[in-house]
């Protein structure tokens, strides 16, 4: 704004400037063509009048003419401009004068020589003045007053004509002619100078930014506006050096790739705002913050003990989980943090990866917390990493299994089908539970491919070897955000040839809180399709009828601890698992009970009308050898993990 100001004076300035001096310049070029001009006007009039008038060398000596030359006198005065004249004799002395009531009255021969005809008659060269008439009665407002020698044939003077010539006209004629010309010439240099003028202060304008910009990108993150990673290095590592007491945060929220999923990727920026907003409120001026890039951020707290760092961070917590608008939708979301104090003489790396270690524990121990690192937090991050490191491996190279565990028939306990689990083993051979690496692989993004995977091999598998018995496929909540599960569920079974109403999905509860309609729709199309969808761990969650109402599920699975419970609260236990068959006969959904280990409870749940049974007391999840190769398996999950 202040460079356009100055931009603006300086250009007006300038203009201003060039038009005073040509407007003087016009002023000057007036007056000496107005001089030119009657110094002409007077020479023609005199050379005519040398021929016009019959003895005027003897006129010029006696100033007394005769009718002849009085009658010539008379329209020469009205010839052109001239509007009066006086004649010198050849010593300069005035001999006639014509006045301008048109009357010649001759005034014999003055007896002094005036000095202009002197001059004249000396030098041979006319002398010309051009006067401003404005306020002297009987001039025109511009008129010149030139004394021309009077020369006869062989170049002798032998006397002054003084002619007076109306120049008014000339002089508008010229000015009007000369300003006209010098507007034209204003504007084609305005024109000259603004355009490349106005392009050089552009692109000046414009380079100026974009240094700027550079400038800002290089040091802050352009959505939230708070430090980058590098920027944040450089501050935390000259503070560090200072030897400044510290707290050091690692923040990171949970589950932000849900809302950008389900919301959309603007929504997701503008939350992160949100949330760099509510961290800066909760930063003092010599505090750094920065975003580390996605949903991590990081805060150095300055000269605070860790009894204050817990405090800023508990408010954190508490207004990143209360809802804002954003974008017409209510969101709120919950966020992990790591806090470490930073020990004296401890490396800015060490305190970072302190806080990490403390982030990895918050997150391990279910989110939306906070932790102050303690020594053994460094082991726990130490494995997740390992374990990070080989859930990608194993997702790269396809390297997991799936194992089936039978589903039998609650009354006759034959095998009607399988559950397909995933078995992930690492470097030494020891299997990795699937509550271990499934969470993990939703945080890494790396479930849909592994997912993709299950549904293909499973189907396949069962396809070749138990095409009539049932396969049950646990889905992940991630695995609906993409919005092709349907498509590739369908080709899985085209692909395989196994019959969609073999194949039950289960899904749990938590899926259908955000009460999404593309999961509904999704849902419904699966339906359609004839894949029957199965509620799994029924009990254990919000147990919402209006969820079993509106998504018309096939089938519920009771919670293995209710049947665990069994055993050591039998009449509750029992209680619940009749209410949920119950509710099952009326709504016109089958049951399944989990986790059934003894012949007693399996009698049990087959005499209380469970449809299906699962349990170890059956048989575990194994493997179900298929011969041909899994070259195609390899490709798609690799592909898919990218
Ligand atoms: P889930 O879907 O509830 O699967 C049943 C779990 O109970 C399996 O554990 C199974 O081995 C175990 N189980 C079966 N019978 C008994 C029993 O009699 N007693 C006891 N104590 N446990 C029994 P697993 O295989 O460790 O899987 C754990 C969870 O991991 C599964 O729970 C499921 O939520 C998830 N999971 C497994 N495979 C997949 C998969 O392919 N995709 C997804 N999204 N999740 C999977
Ligand atoms: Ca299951
Ligand atoms: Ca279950």
């Amino acid at each position: 704004m202040k460079f356009w100001l100055s931009a603006t004076f300086c250009s007006v300035l300038a203009f201003a400037s060039i038009w005073g001096v040509i407007g003087l310049k016009v002023d000057e070029a007036v007056e000496r063509v107005v001089v030119r001009s009657a110094i002409a006007k007077a020479v023609d009039w005199s050379n005519y009048a040398i021929k016009r008038l019959p003895d005027l060398p003897e006129l010029v000596e006696t100033g007394i003419p005769n009718a002849e030359q009085q009658e010539v006198i008379r329209q020469l005065r009205e010839l052109g401009d001239v509007f009066r004249f006086n004649l010198f004799d050849a010593q300069g002395r005035k001999s006639l004068t014509s006045d301008e009531r048109n009357i010649l009255e001759p005034e014999g021969l003055a007896a002094i020589a005036d000095p202009e005809p002197k001059q004249v008659i000396a030098t041979h060269e006319p002398i010309i003045g051009v006067y401003d008439g404005t306020n002297k009665p009987n001039r025109p407002d511009r008129y010149a007053e030139a004394y021309v020698p009077l020369l006869d044939p062989d170049g002798t003077v032998f006397g002054v004509v003084e002619v007076y010539v109306d120049q008014t006209a000339t002089q508008e004629y010229f000015r009007d002619s000369f300003r006209s010309f010098a507007l034209v010439l204003m504007a084609f240099t305005s024109l000259v100078f603004t355009v490349p003028g106005v392009a050089y202060c552009l692109q000046w304008f414009l380079t100026k930014k974009s240094e700027k910009n550079a400038e800002f990108l290089s040091r802050f993150d352009p959505l939230t506006g708070v430090l980058n990673r590098r920027e944040f290095m450089r501050q935390a590592t000259s503070l560090v050096n200072d030897g400044t007491r510290s707290v050091v945060c690692y923040l990171d929220l949970d589950r932000f790739k849900a809302i950008n999923d389900t919301y959309g990727h603007a929504a997701g920026d503008a939350f992160l705002t949100h949330v760099s907003e509510v961290l800066r409120k909760n930063c003092c001026p010599d505090d750094l913050l920065a975003r580390f890039g996605g949903d991590e951020f990081v805060i150095v707290f300055q000269n605070i003990g860790i009894n204050l760092a817990i405090q800023r961070v508990r408010a954190i917590l508490l207004e990143c989980a209360t809802e804002v608008d954003i974008q017409d939708t209510k969101l709120a979301g919950t966020i992990s943090i790591g806090l470490a104090k930073r020990i004296e003489g401890e490396s800015l790396d060490q305190a970072l990866s302190n806080a990490d270690a403390a982030l990895y524990h918050v997150k391990a121990a279910g989110r939306n917390d906070f932790a102050v690192y303690g020594s053994e937090m460094g082991e726990e991050l130490r494995r997740r990493n390992q374990l990070e490191a080989r859930l990608r491996e194993a997702t790269k190279y396809s390297d997991f299994e799936v194992h089936y565990q039978p589903l039998v028939g609650g009354r006759d306990c034959n095998v009607v089908g399988h559950e397909a689990l995933l078995r992930l083993n690492d470097e030494k051979g020891e299997a990795i539970s699937p509550a271990v690496f499934i969470p993990l692989a939703e945080e890494l993004g790396l479930i849909e491919a592994i997912g993709r995977w299950t549904i293909k091999t499973a189907t396949r598998t069962m396809a070749a070897l138990a095409p009539d018995k049932t396969l049950a496929i646990n889905l992940s909540t991630v695995q609906f955000q993409s919005g092709d599960l349907v498509k590739f569920v369908k080709e899985a079974l085209q692909e395989s040839g196994f019959a969609p109403h073999h194949l039950e999905l289960e899904i749990t509860e938590s899926l259908l809180l955000e009460d999404s309609p593309s999961v509904a729709m999704q849902i419904d199309t699966l339906k359609e399709m004839g894949v029957a969808i199965a509620m799994d761990d029924f009990g254990t969650g919000f147990s919402s009828l209006s969820y079993l109402w509106k998504y018309g599920f096939d089938r519920l699975k009771i919670d293995q601890s209710f049947v665990a419970a069994l055993e050591h609260h039998p009449v509750r236990s029992r209680e619940i698992i009749e209410t949920i068959v119950l509710l099952g006969e009326k709504l016109g959904i089958k049951i399944t009970a989990e986790g059934v280990e003894t012949a007693e409870q399996a009698e049990m749940l087959s005499a209380m009308g469970c449809d299906v049974l699962q349990g170890y007391h059956f048989g575990r999840a194994s493997r179900m050898e298929l011969a041909p190769s899994t070259a195609t398996d390899t490709a798609t999950i690799a592909a898919k993990a990218g």
